[in-house]
């Protein structure tokens, strides 16, 4: 597996902007955008991603809605995957599962597929197929923790959560049983 040197760390880091008080007070929101536009910064975390999991032997990759999209789109089209959309509430048309996670004030709700990982969540060997879960960024990880749940509630396993940024402050890697990497870590 090719470690991503500090270089290649500095050019995506740089490619990602900080908006100060954004969507309320007090957060600086991690806007990557600016990353995806770069494409230089994108082809070095797409290349870097795409040589680290070449070998989990992953059935799957499932983004969060919405930003894991993207990342996990492209990631699975290299590694020649199929993606699972994990979607916010309402948003999915076929049977799903639903997990409910704590906000700072109330609930909010991610949902699956029942089969999106396949019959009872089995591969075409008939074991839990292995899932890789991307978003763009983990602050308190509640988002990535029930979305961990619901693989698992449809038979299939998380191998490991896939982060671009963290924000280390908040220790949410702590709280997770399942493996968790982070390309970026920030304060
Ligand atoms: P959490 O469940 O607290 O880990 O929040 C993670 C989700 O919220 C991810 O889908 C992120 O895209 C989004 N998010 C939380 N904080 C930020 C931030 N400071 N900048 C950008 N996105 C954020």
């Amino acid at each position: 597996m090719k470690e991503l040197s500090q270089d290649d760390k500095n050019i995506i880091l740089k490619s990602i902007r900080d908006i100060q008080d954004f969507p309320k007070p007090g957060i600086v929101f991690k806007d990557i955008t600016t990353m995806l536009g770069d494409s230089r910064a994108f082809k070095t975390l797409i290349d870097h991603l795409a040589s680290r999991y070449s070998e989990y032997e992953l059935d799957y990759i499932a983004g969060i809605d919405a930003r894991g999209f993207i990342f996990g789109a492209v990631l699975a089209d290299r590694l020649g995957l199929g993606f699972v959309p994990i979607r916010k509430k309402g948003k999915l048309p076929y049977t799903t599962v639903a997990q409910k996670y704590s906000l700072e004030y109330g609930f909010d709700e991610v949902e699956v597929h029942i089969d999106a990982f396949g019959e009872r969540g089995l591969n075409s060997s008939s074991k839990p197929s292995r899932v890789l879960l991307i978003d763009d960024l983990i602050a308190t990880g509640g988002t990535a923790k029930a979305s961990v749940d619901l693989i698992g509630q449809v038979g299939a396993e998380c191998v490991e959560c896939c982060f671009i940024i963290e924000l280390k402050f908040l220790n949410a890697k702590e709280n997770f049983t399942s493996k968790v990497y982070s390309v970026l870590e920030v304060d």
